[in-house]
């Protein structure tokens, strides 16, 4: 891959360097700490979706090598979980060194099959990596409790254990960050890990996988499959699977927690979402037009933490012209050029899907103050880009509000009140994000005492907790009960055994039946 520097500034030249050799261009599978070629011939062709050239083909997985990814996380299990957690730290510590050293290869993986722009594909990584920091930390957050003398000489304490063998399930969208969400943090508690990347930008899982190898990470700790909706099944399916973490859309997000349940499994499942920002008119104009149109616009809206509604408040309402004239001045480009705000959405279906979603909106009488549908970037014709776009005037019964656009598409909305906009956002099904732009102590307070959303931002666009708090949608942006990274993340991949020890010098008494009190 490579940016051309034969004419610096000419567009259209972030062309990937496709190989002669076809088999080179074969994602592998991660098996017991080899990367091997699937016997599989069906495959998925990986298009830069600037240019529409290969990048990659991903193998359909057999379900005799996921037998086998599975069967050798099992194998490394019992070795691993007795590694004292100072070695296992030590692989994060020489992981994220790893990440560090090569953040820049990384980034330009996800910008070829991803699309996003290079400095967002750094910030994908970078996000990621701040989880693997905190997975160094792990001799204190898998610490137990203890209680002396629960009775006379009786202590009780109890420990952390890692489950068993652990999978991942991941989406499109962070092909870096979201895999380390999960399998730094499972695998520093002791557990072995099946990894499947989404199948449509593997590539950054698979170069975290090697740097996880280059770590240290003995073989068949990490393994990676590849594949769609079977092999999810079987991940779902598999008797030696304890816990599934799932990051991607609701469809499928709840199918899988119901089927993993059902075969007794643990699932934290990270889903959809439809985030919205209040403006109040006492905002500082400026800073909150930046922000709302960095946060819609960001990453072509393909962030689960997107800005995707702005209900403006009384008299903020005129605002919306000036969130047009910033959204105008973003640059649409390929996301290997330094001048690009925004890339390419991810294909041609996720392009059809946005632009039928803005059309809805029209014919259900909202305003199309800014239509991004028709955009061409000279010298990337065949690329599947969305231009930033907003309507206004829209309600909460037009299908472009209900569907999660997944999109650079801002929808805005008015409200009389602080009272009115809270309700709007409550109204709605998800609960992922939500924010408030004000200077009111007053109304700020309200807002995060009212607001039914996980995530809550007081003038700040896009409130991702850092890893030493947890990911924590809400409603239906999250199913399960123990939430990604923090604190939770380690309860979700541990379960607690409580010991109770009884040590000093026994008196011979005689046999007593009754339920044993503290004495
Ligand atoms: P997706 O649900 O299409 O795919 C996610 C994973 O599920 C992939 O690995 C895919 O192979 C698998 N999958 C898809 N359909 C399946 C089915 N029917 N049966 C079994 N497995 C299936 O999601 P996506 O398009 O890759 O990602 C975008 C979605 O992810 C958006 O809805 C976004 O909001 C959500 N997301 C949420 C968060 C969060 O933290 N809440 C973060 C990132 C993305």
């Amino acid at each position: 891959w490579k940016i051309s520097s034969s004419s610096s500034m000419v567009i259209g030249t972030c062309h990937y360097s496709t190989s002669t050799n076809p088999s080179s261009l074969r994602v592998r599978n991660l098996i017991g700490g080899e990367f091997v070629d699937s016997q599989s011939t069906a495959t998925i062709d990986i298009l830069n979706p600037a240019t529409q050239e290969l990048v990659s083909q991903v193998p359909l997985t057999t379900n005799e090598e996921f037998k086998a990814a599975v069967s050798a996380a099992k194998q490394a299990f019992p070795s691993w979980r007795n590694t004292p957690v100072t070695t296992r730290q030590r692989v994060m510590f020489k992981l994220q060194e790893l990440i560090r050293r090569d953040t820049d290869k990384l980034a330009k993986n996800i910008t070829m099959e991803q699309g996003k722009t290079l400095k967002d594909a750094q910030g994908d990584v970078f996000r990621g990596l701040e989880v693997v920091e905190h997975a160094c930390g792990m001799g204190t957050l898998q610490m137990g409790e203890f209680v002396a003398n629960v009775s006379s000489g009786i202590d009780t304490y109890s420990i952390r254990e890692p489950l068993g063998v652990c999978a991942g399930i991941c989406p499109f969208n962070f092909p870096a960050m979201i895999p380390l969400w999960m399998f730094p943090i499972a695998v520093t508690c002791g557990n072995t890990f099946v990894l499947k990347p989404s199948e449509k930008d593997p590539g950054a899982s698979m170069i975290l996988a090697e740097l996880a190898m280059e770590a240290g990470l003995p073989k068949g700790v990490l393994n990676i499959v590849h594949g769609t909706n079977d092999i999810v099944n079987n991940i779902c399916d598999d008797k030696d699977i304890k816990a599934i973490s799932f990051v991607g859309s609701n469809t499928a997000g709840m199918h899988i927690y119901s089927r993993a349940a059902a075969k007794g499994k643990r699932v934290q499942a990270n889903l959809g979402a439809k985030n919205h920002a209040i403006i109040m008119p006492d905002a500082n104009v400026d800073a909150t037009l930046n922000a709302l149109a960095a946060a819609g616009f960001g990453a072509a809206g393909q962030r689960c933490m997107a800005l995707s509604t702005a209900v403006f408040v009384g008299e903020s309402k005129p605002w919306i012209d000036g969130l047009v004239e910033r959204a105008q001045g973003l640059k649409v480009n390929a996301g290997c050029e330094p001048d690009a705000d925004l890339g390419p959405v991810i294909s041609k279906q996720a392009k059809e899907r946005i632009c039928r979603l803005i059309q809805t909106g029209v014919e259900s009488g909202a305003s199309l103050m800014l239509d991004g549908r028709k955009i061409v970037v000279p010298g990337y014709e065949e690329g599947n880009f969305v231009g930033p776009t907003i309507l206004s005037n829209v309600t909460s019964d037009m299908e472009c509000y209900k569907e999660e656009i997944f999109g650079p598409v801002l929808l805005c909305m008015q409200a009389n009140s602080l009272e009115e906009a809270i309700e709007i956002v409550n109204r709605n099904e998800y609960g992922n994000g939500a924010s408030i732009f004000t200077t009111s102590g007053v109304a700020a307070r309200k807002f995060q005492n009212e607001i039914e959303a996980g995530q809550v931002g007081i003038n700040v666009p896009i409130p991702v907790p850092l890893p030493f708090f947890s990911f924590t949608g809400s409603k239906a942006s999250f199913a399960g009960d123990l939430n990604f990274y923090g604190k939770a993340g380690v309860q979700f991949y541990t379960q607690i055994k409580t010991v109770t020890q009884q040590w000093k010098d026994l008196q011979t008494q005689g046999v007593s039946l009754a339920m044993p009190t503290s004495q």
